[in-house]
């Protein structure tokens, strides 16, 4: 006998796809998992395995908790004494312990001496950015501070081993009494955030070699770290500063939050505008050299920018194509069917195409100190592919989500969040037309930055037509100087393609090369995704992008 329907039972719940469920985000991820063993950081694959199965599983929870509860501001306590603290919730400072225990902030310095350990510590960190970016914050700026602050060794000395641990320790303490420590960075003022030169921030020395500085930061993230490398102008011009934030005699430096940003996305993170009331410093590098002893740790989170926005866009094919597998409409998958197959494999081909650009240049980074080539590729390669793949983030998230349909538009599809976080990296670290124009830079400047870029594109020579074309095209596009800088968005897209076809080409995945190279080189592609040419090899990109 059937069992009669309760009347207040509308009806059941049919065709939504299962819960994603706890996955391993780097063995689930063949494009990741060669292009790290391609760039030399294959070695590490089981720190990678064991920190991908945190990320796609208990990260991915903590994530969504960190972002639904941001970060407050504890200007004052109860009767008026400034606090200057901020209270994050338990699941921010759950993500940041599993993080620093995975060595998302230190690997590539506990391993210098091994090649490919920065390729390494760019998974590590792409893995973690998929499931929380605003942690990413933090940890990336605590990994990049390590080669400026080695322009001071005594401060190093004292530094680099709580930098270094993989203990997090929130408690605000004086360095040395912590287990753990993470670092921030202070250059953006009011008047001027991509022209540091406007800085107003005064330093002035003081008799035991210390500085004292006033002035304000307009964009001051991570307020929370135990230090931050800061410019300001001292006798001899813009330089670079250590400032803790708990001086050695147990007090509070004179570090004053305003207020804490309300922003686009980043939500989990405080971002803030702070005071320097004559705050304490040390100085970093020499005096007037601050923009160049800052830039090596600029160099660092910049490519920390592409990372982030691979790991969104990958995290965002993921969403999608899990769901796609699952969605049933007019009498098929969504896998199945023809238009959506041409967007999902066009995601696919991009994401791939992002991360496989983003570990060879962590591979240049890596190689850097042993290789002069490496090195100008690393110089150039960053700035170039830091401006292409943060600018392709934004809409192929919001395509992800279309894939999605209505769901993507809701909090708990996770699709808003990436959404939000999207248009992020191309905007800090020097946004996009600051890109276009370091690369402008390095090639009038160091010749061996384009030496090493075409060297780069020639390795790929006569693999591809298109890409022949492409690499003659490009021979031409710097020399007329004149107009170079009208022109050079063009000319940086253009390059970033080639170079990630090159990459592509050599890797030896034949379908996905060719795929790349017809649709981005070769004109068989529209300016929206899913607009692959008939033939492309959909099926088999889907494939590899995700079993589900
Ligand atoms: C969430 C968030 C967190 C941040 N955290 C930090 C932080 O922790 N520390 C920190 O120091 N900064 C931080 N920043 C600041 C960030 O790095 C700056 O906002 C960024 O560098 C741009 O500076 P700006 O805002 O002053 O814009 P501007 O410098 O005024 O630039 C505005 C626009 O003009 C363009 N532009 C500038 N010069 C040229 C030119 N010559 N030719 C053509 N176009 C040009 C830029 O590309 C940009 O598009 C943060 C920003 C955000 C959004």
């Amino acid at each position: 006998m059937t069992k009669p329907v309760p009347s207040f039972v509308t009806h059941e719940v049919s065709n939504q796809p299962p819960l994603i469920g706890h996955y391993n985000a780097w063995t689930g991820d063949a494009a990741l998992r060669e292009a790290v063993a391609r760039e030399g950081g294959g070695w590490a694959q089981r720190e990678l395995a064991d920190f991908g199965a945190v990320a796609g599983g208990e990260l991915m929870d903590l994530g969504y908790t960190a972002n639904q509860n941001p970060p407050k501001l504890r200007a004052f306590d109860r009767y008026g004494h400034r606090l200057d603290e901020v209270e994050f919730h338990p699941a921010w400072h759950r993500v940041m312990e599993l993080g620093m225990r995975h060595g998302v902030h230190a690997f590539a310095w506990r391993h210098q001496d091994t090649p490919g350990a920065h390729v390494a510590r760019a998974a590590l960190s792409y893995l973690h950015a998929q499931a929380e970016a605003g942690t990413s914050c933090p940890l990336t700026m605590t990994h990049s501070a390590v080669p400026a602050l080695r322009h001071a060794p005594v401060l190093a000395a004292r530094w680099l081993p709580k930098i270094q641990s993989l203990d997090y320790d929130p408690r605000v303490l004086p360095v040395d009494r912590k287990r753990g420590c993470t670092m921030g960075m202070g250059m953006t003022e009011k008047q001027g955030g991509s022209d540091v030169r406007a800085n107003t921030t005064r330093a002035t020395r003081q008799a035991d070699g210390g500085y004292r500085l006033v002035g304000h930061k307009w964009f001051f993230s991570a307020p929370m770290c135990d230090a931050w490398l800061v410019l300001a102008q001292a006798q001899d011009g813009l330089s670079c500063f250590l400032m803790p934030k708990i001086l050695d005699d147990g007090t509070r430096n004179a570090i004053h939050i305003q207020r804490l940003k309300d922003k686009l996305g980043d939500r989990s993170n405080a971002s803030s505008e702070v005071e320097f009331l004559d705050a304490f410093g040390w100085r970093v590098g020499d005096e007037g050299r601050g923009v160049a002893t800052i830039l090596e740790m600029v160099a660092l989170t910049r490519l920390d920018c592409m990372i982030g926005s691979s790991a969104l866009m990958r995290q965002a094919c993921v969403q999608a194509l899990h769901h796609a597998q699952h969605r049933r409409v007019f009498g098929k998958r969504l896998v199945e069917q023809p238009l959506m197959r041409n967007v999902l494999a066009d995601l696919a081909l991009e994401s791939e195409a992002a991360v496989a650009l983003t570990m060879r240049v962590a591979r240049a980074v890596d190689a850097s100190a042993r290789d002069a080539g490496e090195a100008a590729l690393a110089r150039i390669a960053t700035a170039i592919g830091k401006y292409w793949i943060c600018k392709r983030c934004p809409p192929l998230v919001n395509e992800a989500q279309e894939c999605l349909g209505g769901l993507g538009y809701v909090e708990e599809s996770n699709l808003p969040r990436l959404y939000r976080q999207a248009p992020l990296n191309s905007i800090w670290e020097g946004s996009g037309n600051i890109q276009c124009l370091d690369v402008l830079r390095s090639v009038s400047r160091e010749p061996r930055t384009h030496e090493a870029v075409t060297a780069e594109l020639l390795a790929a020579r006569g693999l591809d037509a298109d890409l022949d074309r492409e690499i003659h095209w490009l021979g031409e596009a710097f020399d007329d100087r004149d107009t170079l800088e009208l022109r050079s968005r063009r000319v940086v897209e253009r390059t970033a393609l080639a170079l990630q076809a090159s990459i592509l080409l050599r890797a030896g995945n034949a379908e996905v090369a060719q795929a790349f190279c017809r649709s981005r080189l070769g004109g068989e592609h529209g300016l929206a995704f899913g607009t692959l040419p008939a033939d492309a090899p959909m099926n088999a990109l889907i494939a590899r992008a995700f079993s589900g």
